[in-house]
């Protein structure tokens, strides 16, 4: 059996009989080498994507390691969101306060870059040594009369998911700020897309079956949005939240503020993006939407259904772990593995919450281990004990499997796939069983294999 900490025993299930709630949100244990990213971290990837604004680090350089490559959102139009740009915070600037240096590279880079918009991230250090970030931003803002906005997401106050928080804060002052402005639209049928980045240009796809349907999207928020764009999207009739993890707190915001209604969906695997899209057009209960829905749910279903039953030829029986940031995705991820034959044999998540948790049990098989917040340690031992042949997260994970000699999907922000929508379900399903299948296995797999 694998070996799990004492002190995180109560963190992993095994779903057998009588088994206990899982126990979750919880700080990391000190020293067991979480899988979690920082509180900045979980702010940047939410707002990075934002394309015409710039992002600045306010901090030590180290911290702008967390550049555009670890959520490659990609852009129709303007990359700014590209460049990582960062007050390169030093001893002095700790010893003597870094407000000034804050202000001079905002104005210089403003002046440079004539960005929409500018946001400003707090980093552990500013946490320590209480620069007042809020009112370099306000003057900024006065002077070069574009929204500067503070980012609070000082690495050491949480865990990332309080970094998802204070990204959606500043999103909210963003879209907060003209709110009197006039907005006309013909379409009655207006959405906003939450919680998708446009990884591989999938908030594309996503987007073109809303026009199919004869829905306006108003905002992704945020992949390939501008800054105008999100000032206008308190307007939109109704909120898709995709990422729940990262986005329900603005969700809520805008219900409580707009009156905006909003319904959670996934857009990975068939049954959860037909879901979703019929969600949509539920919610309009408009004939001509609901007919372009069936329209587009059958074609694309007919399309892609006879290639993927190919794959699961090969891959009926396999047995997959699974470990995301959100755990939205993991039940997504495992009805996709269903669809393919696979098994999941481990599922988890850094920022699931009780009742994520007890839908997960609710899709997970008997024998399935859940986990929450693990480390390498804990996952490889699981991996081992459950004989998977394939590890399916993110950049964190990799090394994990690879070291392990077993197969990987990537399945988060730096993937180039798309692996959303109806094409998205065809592109898992291939990259799954291009992976178990590769031969390279024959000389690295391990000997519990
Ligand atoms: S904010 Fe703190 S935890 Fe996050 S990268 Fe910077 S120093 Fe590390």
């Amino acid at each position: 059996m694998a070996v799990v900490l004492e002190e995180r025993k109560d963190q992993v299930l095994r779903l057998e009989n009588g088994a206990k709630d899982i126990v979750c949100e919880k700080e990391s244990l000190a020293g067991s080498v979480s899988q979690r990213a920082c509180v900045f971290c979980g702010s940047r990837v939410v707002l990075y994507p934002i394309a015409d604004a710039l992002h600045l680090i306010h901090g030590p350089i180290g911290c702008a390691a967390y550049t555009w490559d670890i959520r490659g959102a990609l852009s129709s139009g303007p990359e700014l969101h590209r460049i990582s740009f960062s007050t390169d915070l030093t001893e002095t600037d700790v010893i003597y306060g870094g407000e000034k240096k804050l202000y001079q590279a905002l104005s210089e880079l403003i002046d440079e870059y004539k960005p929409k918009a500018a946001f400003v991230y707090s980093t552990c250090i500013i946490g320590i040594i209480g620069d007042d970030v809020q009112s370099v931003c306000k003057k900024a803002a006065k002077e070069k009369n574009i929204p500067v906005l503070p980012v609070h997401s000082e690495g050491f106050k949480g865990i990332k998911k309080d970094g998802y928080k204070a990204a959606c804060d500043a999103l909210y002052r963003l879209m907060d700020e003209n709110k009197d402005e006039e907005y006309l639209e013909d379409n009655p049928f207006t959405i906003n897309i939450m919680g998708d980045f446009n990884l591989a240009g999938e908030t594309w796809m996503i987007k073109e079956y809303y026009q199919k349907m004869g829905i306006k999207v108003i905002t992704a928020l945020t992949g390939d949005s501008r800054v105008d764009e999100i000032k206008k999207c308190r307007h939109a009739k109704l909120n898709i939240v995709q990422c729940s993890g990262s986005m329900m707190s603005l969700a809520k915001k805008m219900k409580e503020v707009y009156g905006i209604p909003y319904i959670k969906v996934s857009y990975f695997g068939i049954e959860d993006v037909s879901d979703a899209l019929y969600q949509v057009a539920l919610f309009f209960n408009d004939k001509t939407v609901l007919e372009k829905t069936q329209e587009l749910v059958r074609s694309e279903i007919e399309r892609i259904y006879p290639k993927i039953l190919e794959y699961r030829k090969a891959l009926e029986g396999k047995k997959a772990a699974v470990y995301v940031g959100g755990a939205f995705k993991a039940f997504s991820l495992i009805k996709a593995l269903k669809t393919i034959g696979m098994k999941t044999e481990i599922v988890g998540s850094q920022t699931g919450n009780q009742e994520d948790y007890k839908l997960l049990r609710e899709v997970s098989g008997e024998g399935t281990i859940i986990v929450d917040d693990t480390n390498p340690l804990e996952l490889s031992g699981f991996i081992r004990e459950k004989k998977v042949q394939i590890l399916i997260g993110g950049v964190k994970e990799r090394p994990i499997a690879y070291k392990m000699g077993i197969g990987f999907c990537d399945h988060n922000h730096e993937r180039k796939t798309a692996l959303a929508g109806f094409q998205g379900m065809l592109n898992f399903a291939y990259e799954v069983y291009s992976t178990v299948e590769s031969p390279v296995w024959k000389w690295t797999q391990p000997d519990y294999l």
